[in-house]
């Protein structure tokens, strides 16, 4: 059997204000803010999503900024990092680009024959970037030339104890097990849609992860429609996981379950994607409300800090 995956949807984090993180991934890393909205269990918190020119999945980090959030502490448990797809040859300029800007952390490594930079988002967020010979997506062209934009995620590390049940997990999801390089080992779903890559970096000594700014809340996988995602949740039902019922995030459906390392997954829909609410080139400028919260949308606006672009 083969379930319908075909790579990351989105990555969603926690900051600590709306205006930096907006900043940080529209004028820092060149993406393009592709919905503001609010986060639909707690709408006095934006939700904000940065992705390519349509909000592709597979190019989608979206983050929940709370003001007064504290600083969350890396560990197990969690995704450790998150990886974009350059081109090859762009690693220099990115280092120039990153450094003018005062972004912290940044370290040259090469794995599974990538070259990537690693670096630190505004709360501490593990963020990359890696190049990528044969990557057919267009990046967004806001801040940064095409010739070196960002084309979406290459792939995301989970940070675990050890690689057993959730290394099973993936392959039963779908993807291979690659190798193995220095603790991280590799696995990569065949004809993905690019954000294609789960590297699971084994740490039997460290301490969990505290969430909080800077660490990721969950990783969605995509899945093509609504028909594709029943058939994976009654997979991993019959596997014996607990698996939300399917919930309507208006511009995807999601499921969510736990896995045994700790990770929040979620599994999300394709469609119907961000032009659901407003015109693509219009694409994140106003704030977007969920219908039930609409009727409050004069309270929410006034409790929101603002966002200048
Ligand atoms: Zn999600």
């Amino acid at each position: 059997m083969t379930l319908p995956i075909h790579g990351l949807h989105h990555v969603t984090a926690i900051a600590s204000s709306a205006q930096g993180n907006s900043d940080f991934f529209t004028r820092t890393l060149g993406l393009r803010r592709v919905k503001k909205t609010v986060n639909f269990d707690d709408p006095g918190t934006y939700h904000l999503y940065y992705g390519d020119g349509q909000g592709t999945p597979g190019s989608v980090m979206t983050y929940f900024p709370f003001r007064h959030v504290g600083q969350g502490r890396p560990g197990l448990g969690e995704v450790g990092e998150t990886a974009f797809s350059v081109p090859q040859g762009t690693l220099g300029f990115w280092k120039e680009r990153l450094a003018a800007q005062n972004v912290q952390g940044l370290v040259e490594t090469e794995a599974f024959g990538e070259k990537r930079l690693r670096f630190l988002g505004p709360d501490g967020d593990g963020l990359a970037l890696t190049e990528v010979a044969q990557d057919a997506r267009t990046g967004w062209t806001g801040t940064v030339p095409e010739a070196q934009a960002v084309r979406g995620f290459r792939g995301a590390t989970l940070r675990l104890r050890d690689e057993g049940a959730t290394g099973e997990l993936l392959r039963f999801m779908g993807y291979d097990r690659l190798g193995t390089e220095n603790g991280v080992t590799r696995y990569g779903i065949p004809n993905g849609n690019g954000a294609d890559i789960i590297d699971i970096e084994t740490l039997p000594g460290a301490e969990h992860a505290e969430q909080g700014a800077g660490s990721v809340h969950h990783i969605a996988f995509a899945v093509p429609d609504r028909a594709a995602q029943l058939e994976v949740r009654k997979a991993l039902v019959d596997t014996g996981y607990q698996v939300t019922p399917p919930i309507d995030r208006d511009y995807f459906w999601a499921i969510y379950f736990r896995t045994p390392g700790g990770v929040l997954f979620e599994v999300a829909t394709d469609e119907p994607g961000f032009t659901r609410d407003e015109p693509a080139d219009r694409l994140g400028q106003d704030l977007k409300l969920p219908t039930q919260h609409e009727r409050l949308r004069d309270r929410i606006e006034a409790h929101l800090e603002p966002i200048t672009d």
